[in-house]
């Protein structure tokens, strides 16, 4: 593959770095590119540029202009980057389409909010002594955005850094995911061709150990957005000093089912959300937490639709579900497999082949499992039953991650009850926890993250309220005849 996008981009050039790592396709291994790893060096000068063009913030119309364009290329060059998406991640050519498709309508949002930012008038002149004086905000731009991505979204994760922040009018430096890099350095290029002056969006390829740490502890940076592990979440909170932060970290998402739910929704619903992209979303259905009064007659529906996902070559037609990212994630996914199995022989698939894990679905397992206390991260779902909805409800509050939780249910105040007892930053009724458009308010709480997402309120967070407050003198009495 030869782009002459190298995965260093600075000030508008793409620049030969002096290291590189392979990036690999991830169901045949074969070599796809070779990528910067950006020294600590390289970050700062990334760095000094984006400061540089930060100084000017560009009008926000052309902001607006810029990111239509973009959303337009990459809608036209949409052959070119699903393949490189299919290549660098492994899923399956309906998660690239729909992923890229989605994307570009995110990017279309962000341009609708590049020309709404607006502050607000403060009422200071109803405090005594000041009624003179008249005050109001302006939001500007806070300078330079990090941007850290994982490897499962590389499209839209990149889009819900880089997107609200230039229609902020910010300087983005963004580092990709060091497995997933491409994508991001195709849209890269892309912003290049939509107009965006040099500068406003540089890139920095290589590790997080590396790469992105240098670029977290550069105080120059005022916000740090960054999705992924909530291991490394902790450590990005603890070494970016006093910038702002929105960290969306990982989960083991349930949805709970009631005596009362449409099944037939419920295990549709739920074999999407728990395989596609082989499970590996921040709020794929890992449990789900079903009413025994139904929990039989749901178990069959799940066994018959699971039992139907093919799975394999990612380009193969009707794939459902492709490799894991790597061999190592596939071996750790079918090793907490094999633990769920002792002592429950009600255990389906689950054949590790290379990086590709059958899809799994693991029914009334003992409660210790790590599947059901940690992040799995892979195509599994487990089947627990319980007594009630509220016993369910505590069930999801007693663990350590609160992303989205999904409810099916029929009845309108079960439903609100259980919505406001669940310590989550969602709540679906009626769907998965893995529900998302990018409108949304998008978070956790608790071990899932601080901060939302969806380019209204990242917008709102990527800039500062700048006060200004004005002291009226009483006007002189015009002189008559003036
Ligand atoms: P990861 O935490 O391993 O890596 C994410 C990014 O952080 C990569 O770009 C990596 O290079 C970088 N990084 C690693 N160490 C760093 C350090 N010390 N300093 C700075 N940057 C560093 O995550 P991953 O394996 O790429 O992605 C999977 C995780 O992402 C899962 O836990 C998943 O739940 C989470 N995720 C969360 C959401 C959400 O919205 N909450 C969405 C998608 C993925």
């Amino acid at each position: 593959m030869e782009t002459g996008r190298t995965g260093l981009l600075i000030d508008g050039q793409w620049q030969a770095p002096s290291n590189v790592v392979t990036v690999w396709d991830k169901y045949t291994q074969q070599e796809i590119a070779k990528v910067a790893v950006a020294t600590p060096a390289d970050v700062d000068r990334a760095i000094t540029g984006a400061q540089a063009a930060s100084r000017t913030v560009l009008p926000a119309a052309r902001r607006q202009e810029i990111l239509l364009k973009a959303a337009d290329l990459l809608v036209a060059e949409q052959e070119e980057i699903v393949a490189l998406y299919i290549a660098e991640t492994g899923f399956t050519r309906t998660d690239a389409v729909n992923e890229l498709k989605r994307t570009a309508d995110l990017y279309r949002l962000c341009a609708g909010e590049a020309v709404r930012i607006a502050g607000e008038e403060i009422p200071v002149a109803a405090t005594p002594g000041s009624e003179n004086r008249m005050a109001f905000t302006t939001r500007v731009p806070v300078g330079i955005v990090g941007a850290i991505a994982p490897f499962n979204a590389p499209l839209s994760t990149v889009a819900h850094k880089v997107g609200p922040a230039l229609a902020a009018g910010n300087a983005v430096v963004l580092k990709p995911a060091e497995v997933t890099p491409l994508c991001a350095m195709a849209v890269a290029d892309i912003f290049q061709r939509a107009g965006l002056p040099a500068g406003y969006l540089q890139v920095v390829c290589g590790s997080g150990r590396t790469t992105g740490d240098a670029l977290v502890r550069d105080n120059r940076i005022r916000f740090f957005t960054f999705t992924g592990s909530t291991a490394v979440g902790r450590m990005i909170k603890a070494n970016s000093g006093i910038a702002r932060v929105h960290l969306e970290l990982g989960a083991n998402s349930a949805s709970i089912v009631a005596n009362d739910a449409d099944l037939d929704l419920v295990a549709r619903l739920a074999t999407k959300a728990g395989y596609r992209k082989a499970g590996q979303v921040c709020t794929s259905v890992q449990r789900l937490l079903v009413e025994k009064g139904v929990f039989d007659e749901l178990t069959e529906k799940m066994r018959r639709n699971v039992g139907a996902l093919r799975f394999g070559d990612p380009r193969a037609q009707g794939t459902d579900v492709g490799p894991m990212i790597a061999a190592k994630e596939a071996e750790r996914a079918a090793s907490w497999i094999a633990e769920a199995r002792r002592g429950n022989d009600n255990v389906m698939g689950g054949q590790l082949d290379g990086s590709v894990l059958e899809p799994a679905l693991i029914i009334d397992p003992l409660p210790d499992i790590r599947l059901l206390n940690e992040e799995a991260f892979a195509p599994v779902v487990t089947l627990v039953p319980v007594d009630s909805v509220d016993q369910a409800v505590q069930q999801v509050n007693d663990g350590q991650y609160g992303l989205q939780t999904g409810l099916f249910t029929r009845d309108l105040d079960r439903a609100f009850h259980a919505a406001k007892s669940l310590q989550v930053g969602g709540v679906i009724i009626n769907d998965t926890s893995s529900y998302h458009v990018d409108s949304m308010p998008y978070g956790g709480v608790k071990d899932s993250g601080i901060g939302v997402e969806g380019p209204k309120f990242a917008v709102q967070d990527m800039t500062d309220p700048k006060l200004i407050v004005l002291n009226l003198n009483t006007p002189k009495a015009s002189k008559e005849g003036n």
